[in-house]
């Protein structure tokens, strides 16, 4: 089988995680977690990182942070994980979507305007399989309507977006009021499970480490104001995160060596187009994403099932909010419509992605998909 997907320890891994065990530090207490919280954030030019146990907690505790509560609205695109409704929803925000562009899978910005309110608190900007959303426009609506911006960066560590209104290369996560990411092991660079929220501004923060630690109150331990939640992460993890920032640089360059290849051997295949990547955006390919035109006959799933055959792991594409039953029996997104997002789930997937790739199984990969297409 060629894994989907497989995580790759190029450095301090066990070094740290022996450090952990021989020191009996694996608690969130433990001396890890603030260095990879340091690092993870110094990388991305940030003065806070908030460590939590996955992704979706880092969701929302990025909302809670800028203080996405009840009655406010919640602009994110219909393709994305259920991570970003969900995290809405119980903070007792509501969540708006808008449909993708269809180049790039990224919220089409230009959609943001129309369904701004004076309900609306945030706009969440989901950057999509390791490449960055078109943020000019987004700065322009945030501004215009006085909007929060909070980035779901948990498929784009290290991916860079070129703005023109600020005339350089920002890095994903660090574009907005606050920012998450997640570490699972499928991520760019992983702890296992694993999360963080990120901001330069020291509000944000300290409301970030109040939620992800039960609300306790910072002058009286054992009083709350308000509801938190244990999202702490463990030492641990944090242990390996820090041997992973130590290597990010090697990890992307790994993701941009594979995608090249891949990109060289599908181009010479008819109807299928391989991760664009537009002038404003370095990417750092989280999944390598192929979508196939709607004149080969052939639909994403009918192409993964027959790729099973070859021992090939496949993944779908994002299923789009407005289409998930459990959404639409709490009167979420009924009759809405995104038409760019089901053509994308229906005709996209990502092929192996893992950071131990070969060179031969890239090339089984892309012979499979020609055989198969042909
Ligand atoms: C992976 C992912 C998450 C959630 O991260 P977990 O650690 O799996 O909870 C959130 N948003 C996006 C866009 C993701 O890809």
């Amino acid at each position: 089988m060629i894994p989907v997907n497989e995580p790759l320890f190029l450095g301090n891994e066990k070094q740290y995680l022996n450090e952990c065990i021989d020191t009996g530090w694996v608690s969130s207490e433990g001396p890890f977690v603030k260095k990879f919280e340091q690092s993870f954030a110094s990388y991305l030019g940030l003065s806070h990182g908030v460590s939590v146990c996955n992704g979706t907690a880092a969701v929302e505790t990025a909302l809670y942070a800028v203080g996405v509560g009840p009655g406010d609205e919640v602009i994110m695109p219909s393709f994305t994980i259920i991570s970003c409704v969900a995290a809405c929803l119980r903070l007792g925000a509501k969540p708006v979507l808008v449909d993708i562009e269809p180049v790039t899978w990224n919220m089409d910005v230009r959609q943001i305007e129309s369904k701004v309110t004076k309900n609306t608190k945030a706009i969440m900007a989901v950057h999509i399989y390791g490449h960055p959303v078109d943020m000019d426009p987004v700065f322009e609506v945030a501004e215009k309507h006085n909007l929060k911006i909070v980035e779901d960066a948990a498929e784009v560590h290290g991916a860079e977006y070129y703005s023109q209104k600020k005339d350089a290369w920002l890095k994903c996560g660090s574009m907005g009021d606050v920012a998450a990411f997640s570490f699972y092991a499928n991520k760019i660079i992983n702890t296992g499970e694993g999360g963080m929220v990120v901001t330069r501004d020291d509000t944000v923060a300290k409301r970030a480490q109040s939620y992800r630690n039960l609300c306790f109150r910072a002058d009286k331990r054992f009083l709350h104001d308000e509801l938190g939640y244990n999202f702490r992460m463990t030492n641990l993890q944090a242990a390996v995160g820090l041997a992973q920032v130590e290597k990010i640089d090697s990890y992307i360059e790994i993701k941009r060596k594979w995608a090249d290849v891949y990109r060289a051997k599908f181009s010479k295949i008819e109807g299928v187009k391989f991760q664009p990547v537009k002038d404003y955006a370095r990417s750092v390919y989280w999944m390598y994403c192929i979508e196939l035109d709607p004149k080969l006959g052939v639909e994403a799933e009918d192409l993964m099932n027959r790729l099973r055959k070859y021992k090939i792991g496949t993944r779908p594409f994002f299923r789009g909010m407005h289409d998930q039953p459990v959404l639409n029996e709490m009167g979420l997104f009924v009759g809405e419509s995104y038409p760019m997002t089901d053509h994308a789930y229906k005709y996209g997937l990502y092929v192996p992605s893992g950071m131990a790739l070969t060179e031969k199984q890239v090339d089984v990969v892309c012979d499979a998909v020609a055989e198969e297409l042909k």
